[in-house]
């Protein structure tokens, strides 16, 4: 059955028609920039690439020329559903759900949590109902995997008032790609889908670990909002919060400011000076760039430290797991990390750490002991798991 997958974002929508059960892509594209006058519609469809200018296109626009481009390409009649990205769906969804009006107004009552991500994913939510009134429309909800995490993973230790009366607690993210790469996982290393404690990494721009136990998300790193947790591109992740003061009264800058720069101007981008882009750092890196140098052993250092810490909530482990365009492809960074990992029993295959890049999986430490833990490389593919939730409930 082939879905439409669609991510609308604050300035973007991404959008997808692929075979939900082979994977097979038909057509992928992204709107970009949206609401400036460098807006573009970017998209693959039959081996072509194509880029073009939508001078101050909204979403509404960019994404009635996608489904255009689904007629044209007559894949409108094939759909059988249509999946949505949503970002928070704080306890309301544990699952990917059928939209219905009762499912919009509980994604609108998560708008104060995810301030930023809900109101574009509701807004592609309407147009995509408007424009494709026949299709059943799925929520996927990036927060929903973690739901199973128990009060002592979720609780900060604030006033507990403010998570009964304000809603304060970890919620996580990326859920739909650490569920993905979790279950390929337990297929590669030959586990049924509820046996296995793994611990997932997705490094993106945004960066996430999760530990997973018996399929069940038990603890992870984002927390309350994404910057929480590992060092990121441009996110700090975990600091100290009374820097927030300390600041504001160093600099005179407001604290609503110094958040913005923890979430737009820290990360490997504060610490390098220079990018926020992990592949740019490795080269300035090689070329002798201290900042750089710096920004990827703190990277490497807090993600072993991070992971370390999580295999508290497995008690033991059978895998490491490295995905998103980081772990899926920085030789240097799943070096470094499995070697400050060496005590857990990891020990690094040099050789097929260095063939695991550009969409190759497979297993990057030497096999050891029946009880060895492994790491393992894992591209995911969010896209495919929204498409799977969406098919699932159409059915
Ligand atoms: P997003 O979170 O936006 O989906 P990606 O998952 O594509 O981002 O990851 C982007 C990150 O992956 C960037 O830091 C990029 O430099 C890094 N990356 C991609 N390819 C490589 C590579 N060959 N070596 C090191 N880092 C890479």
């Amino acid at each position: 059955m082939n879905i439409l997958v669609l991510n609308c974002g604050s300035s973007s929508a991404k959008f997808a028609v692929l075979d939900a059960r082979t994977g097979a892509e038909h057509l992928t594209g992204n709107a970009q920039r949206l609401g400036t006058p460098e807006a573009t519609l970017d998209w693959r469809h039959a081996g072509q690439s194509v880029s073009r200018p939508i001078p101050g296109a909204d979403h509404d626009v960019a994404l009635r020329a996608a489904v255009a481009l689904l007629r044209e390409a007559g894949l409108e009649q094939t759909l059988g559903g249509v999946g949505h990205r949503v970002v928070h769906g704080a306890t309301r969804f544990a699952q990917s759900m059928r939209i219905t009006p009762e499912v919009i107004a509980q994604v609108e009552a998560c708008v104060p949590l995810g301030p930023l991500h809900n109101p574009p994913n509701l807004l592609g939510i309407r147009i995509a109902q408007e424009l494709l009134p026949g299709l059943v429309q799925v929520a996927v909800f990036d927060t929903a995997f973690h739901q199973t995490m128990p009060p002592r993973a979720y609780t900060y230790p604030v006033p507990l008032e403010w998570l009964e009366q304000h809603e304060v607690r970890r919620y996580g993210f990326h859920g739909t790609s650490h569920r993905y790469v979790a279950q390929k996982a337990q297929a590669m290393l030959g586990l049924a889908p509820d046996a296995g404690a793994l611990l997932t990494a997705h490094l993106g721009n945004g960066c996430s670990a999760t530990a997973v136990l018996n399929g069940r998300s038990v603890d992870t790193t984002m927390g309350l909002t994404p910057l929480e947790g590992l060092v990121m591109g441009t996110r700090s992740g975990s600091v100290d919060p009374a820097l927030v003061g300390h600041v504001a009264r160093a600099t005179g800058a407001t604290p609503e400011s110094i958040l913005d720069t923890l979430n737009k101007r820290s990360g490997l981008l504060g610490l390098s000076g220079h990018s926020n882009d992990m592949r740019t750092l490795e080269a300035a890196a090689a070329a002798g760039h201290a900042r750089a140098q710096l920004a990827i052993e703190v990277f490497c250092y807090v993600l072993a430290k991070q992971l370390a810490g999580l295999t508290v909530a497995l008690g033991r482990l059978d895998a490491l797991v490295f995905t998103g365009g980081i772990g899926e492809n920085s030789v240097l960074v799943r070096e470094k990390v499995v070697g400050l990992l060496g005590f857990l029993g990891l020990v690094l295959d040099p050789e097929a750490n260095a063939r695991a890049i550009r969409g190759h999986d497979g297993r990057i430490t030497l096999p050891g002991d029946a009880h060895a833990p492994q790491a393992l490389v894992v591209p995911t593919h969010e896209e495919l798991m929204i498409a799977m939730d969406t098919a699932a409930l159409v059915a």
